[in-house]
């Protein structure tokens, strides 16, 4: 590191700490940032460095970094050579830094059949693709399921407000069906967990169900509809297979069977007690408190799905903490690997890459500057520093719910997750935004971290997204673990900054290297990442859950996983 680059880079820190007034009048502030780092850190990111991870991992050559693809595996390899460059340990499969995920595509295969039995004996067949869309099996190439149906509402069981959407309902044996989401009422990162379909079926196969109808609300239909779904049959679901070959779905009791239209639903509600129209409209009120009856027919579902063998992997190293106890515990710092591959429908001539540079090759690249930060430190961690980069993120978290199941570290041991995903790193960012801190006491590490580096921490801006339940450190959360998601925030352009690569480049070849990237930022925001990571491995106690927080109460009564034991 350089005198100049770092003397360039402190008084960057410094000038955001400072009053607006004096930014202005520079002289000063920046002559006395030579002398000492503004920010209490041991560590100077470099940009050079970031720019250098970036420019492999955002490569062309990389073909998009698709789970299952050479081009991700040789991003991977990329990633444990840093990691030995390093001189961080091995923590994947037998003293490598791999961690091999095997996983599962499956897709629909033909239209299924879905005919409903009235009590008089007559019989509906529905309509593929106008009436339902059949659901792909990860557990069964042929899957057929017989039985009475049972409205359910929602299908929503929350006990900390009390609501059970099963309640007065037998549904052992039947064949649930429910509407897609959750009441607007319910707290949005709390919605988001309890209107996933892993939550809903995991209820449904607690009370006996054997199959779950889908069917969307007037809301919901609006936001994404029928004819999207359609549209989307051929796509290949992903999840990570076990030692037997068998893939991993939550609650295979009660399996996923099929999408029903608002048409679809009309054939299904003929003879309910009460009308479908009636249902609708309840669902869209805040509260949402649509009581479910079973109704007058019984279905059978036959369903056949394709399904493929893929492999992948994470990539794990470890810094070993410095005190003789403390270092057991570990501190993982994630970020997805993967990306989304190569734009099939790409016209003759036109890019066909997706590079995912700030999708996640920007969090990668700052994963690995953390890294170095560690490595040269001279007041090692007390507790262990896990490094994870992630494969089949894009897919679903599938390579998060892999290491989060089968960790390669003692899981009662991981004391926290920090996440970094898709760091829009075009602007000079001066606040940043961590999902989730305000339900643990990670929370507080990112505000004095954040502090020490002379940025805010602000609310979350996108309430509505649910953002904490859609990233990798959430599969961390499931099992108890506290996390926060670190993303730079709003503040000073930020906002257009995000809300344009939303719209121009995410997901789309145009998210590379030619985008105006500022590896300042990227430098600054691996400082924050940094000392958060410092802070938690040092801290004296590890993280627990705040008192009655919906996510800890759900996952960690206890506090945190080894508590729980
Ligand atoms: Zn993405």
């Amino acid at each position: 590191m350089s005198f100049t680059r770092r003397a360039a880079l402190a008084s960057a820190a410094l000038l955001m700490v400072v009053q607006p007034a004096l930014a202005a009048t520079p002289a000063k502030p920046v002559a006395a940032a030579q002398k000492k780092a503004p920010t209490g850190s041991d560590f100077v990111p470099s940009p050079e460095a970031i720019k250098a991870h970036m420019s492999f991992l955002a490569d062309d050559a990389m073909e998009g970094r698709e789970a299952g693809t050479r081009g991700y595996d040789i991003a991977a390899n990329y990633v444990a050579a840093q990691y030995a460059l390093l001189g961080v340990k091995p923590a994947g499969d037998k003293g490598t830094y791999l961690q091999r995920v095997p996983l599962l595509a499956f897709r629909p295969a033909g239209e299924g059949a879905l005919t409903l039995t009235g009590a008089d004996g007559a019989a509906v067949a529905l309509k593929y693709g106008e009436d339902y869309l059949p659901n792909a099996q990860a557990q069964a190439a042929d899957l057929s399921v017989e039985a009475p149906l049972v409205f359910v509402g929602y299908g929503v069981v929350d006990a900390t407000r009390g609501r059970d959407d099963y309640a007065g309902l037998d549904v052992k044996g039947k064949i649930v069906v429910m509407l897609s989401g959750a009441p607007s009422s319910i707290q949005t990162e709390e919605r988001a967990h309890l209107s996933s379909p892993n939550t809903k079926r995991t209820e449904a196969a607690k009370r006996g169900a054997i199959g779950v109808l889908t069917i969307p609300t007037t809301s919901g239909e609006k936001r994404r509809p029928f004819a999207r779904g359609l549209a989307g049959m051929k796509e290949w679901r992903v999840t990570w297979r076990d030692a037997q070959d068998v893939g991993a779905i939550r609650a295979p009791g009660a399996p996923a069977l099929a999408q029903i239209s608002l048409a679809g639903a009309a054939k299904l509600f003929a003879g309910a007690p009460t009308t479908l129209d009636a249902v609708l409209a309840e669902a869209e009120t805040p509260q949402g408190a649509v009581k479910g009856f079973p109704l007058a027919s019984k279905a059978k579902v036959t369903l056949k799905t394709e399904i493929e063998k893929r492999e992948s992997s994470n990539v794990v190293g470890l810094i070993e903490g410095s005190d003789p106890t403390l270092k057991a515990q570990t501190v993982i710092l994630s970020a997805h690997l993967d990306h989304i591959g190569i734009k099939e429908d790409a016209k003759p001539g036109e890019d066909r890459v997706n590079n995912g540079a700030l999708d996640n090759a920007s969090g990668v690249a700052t994963l690995l500057e953390v890294a170095r930060g560690f490595k040269n430190t001279k007041v090692r961690p007390k507790r262990s520093i896990v490094l994870l980069a992630l494969t089949g993120e894009e897919k679903g978290l599938v390579g998060s719910d892999y290491f989060a199941n089968k960790p390669t570290v003692t899981k009662a041991d991981i004391a926290a997750d920090v996440n970094l995903d898709m760091p829009v790193l075009l602007y000079p960012f001066t606040d940043v935004i961590a999902f989730g801190a305000g339900r643990s006491t990670v929370g507080e590490a990112v505000t004095h971290a954040a502090a020490r580096v002379g940025v805010a921490v602000s609310p979350d801006p996108l309430p509505e997204e649910g953002l904490f339940t859609r990233s990798d450190h959430y599969r961390f959360v499931e099992q108890g673990i506290p996390a926060v998601f670190l993303m730079t925030g709003f503040q000073n352009g930020g906002e257009k900054a995000f809300t344009t690569f939303l719209k121009t480049n995410y997901h789309h070849p145009g998210d590379d290297l030619n985008q105006p990237i500022d590896y300042q930022a990227a430098a600054k925001f691996a400082l924050v990442n940094y000392e958060i990571a410092r802070e938690l491995a040092n801290a004296p106690a590890r993280p627990v859950w705040k008192k009655g927080d919906f996510f800890g109460a759900a996952f960690a009564p206890a506090g945190h996983p080894s508590a729980a034991k």
